[in-house]
């Protein structure tokens, strides 16, 4: 089978590492616990900045947010490497800007994800997503964002959403730690 994921929050904990990077950036201390009740994906209103702010900065972080040290989320890699040994397709599709698409390819090789660079797709925006996900046919996609997730609600493809605080509201199969989903994966494509 074909199973797609995006990256960002949904393989790899982006978000919680740029909230702690803000931290020292700032020199500003914004408890976790607000982290997770944010309702946006954006994180910088936390730390009372205005959108025009955050994006800004956001945007001058992505080269230590994509490619220094953010964790995996637990349980991801040994899903992927058990697919992969399953024999299954595994694609990446990720809405980073066309850029950084080397690099992310070069840190997932690093990172030890099962990847070749004919199943990754980096730079398209959240909208094109599905276009990419129908051409391939995917039985399955993984992805956070709303955005994302309500292009793809009347296309063939399972879409699973990977739990966070701004998509609790969809009504979709949700996965919440990776180290659980091993047994609905088998159980389904038995
Ligand atoms: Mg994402």
């Amino acid at each position: 089978m074909k199973f797609g994921f995006d990256i960002d929050d949904t393989l790899i904990n982006l978000r919680e590492y740029a909230f702690h990077y803000y931290q020292q950036q700032l020199g500003k201390r914004v408890d976790i616990d607000i982290f997770h009740t944010l309702n946006r994906v954006e994180i910088h209103e936390a730390f009372g900045l205005s959108d025009e702010e955050g994006k800004d900065l956001w945007n001058r972080s992505l080269d230590f947010l994509y490619f220094t040290d953010c964790p995996l989320y637990f349980g991801a890699l040994d899903l992927l490497k058990q697919l992969e040994s399953g024999g299954h397709d595994i694609y990446y599709i990720t809405s980073r800007p066309p850029e950084y698409a080397d690099n992310t390819f070069n840190w997932m090789v690093e990172q030890d994800f099962p990847i070749v660079r004919e199943n990754f797709f980096c730079g398209m925006k959240d909208s094109e997503k599905v276009e990419i996900i129908q051409n391939l046919q995917l039985d399955y996609y993984f992805d956070d964002k709303p955005a994302v997730l309500d292009t793809l609600t009347n296309t063939p493809v399972k879409v699973i959403v990977k739990d966070q605080s701004y998509n609790r509201h969809l009504d979709l199969p949700r996965v919440e730690n990776w180290d659980e989903l091993g047994d609905l994966i088998n159980s389904e494509i038995k």
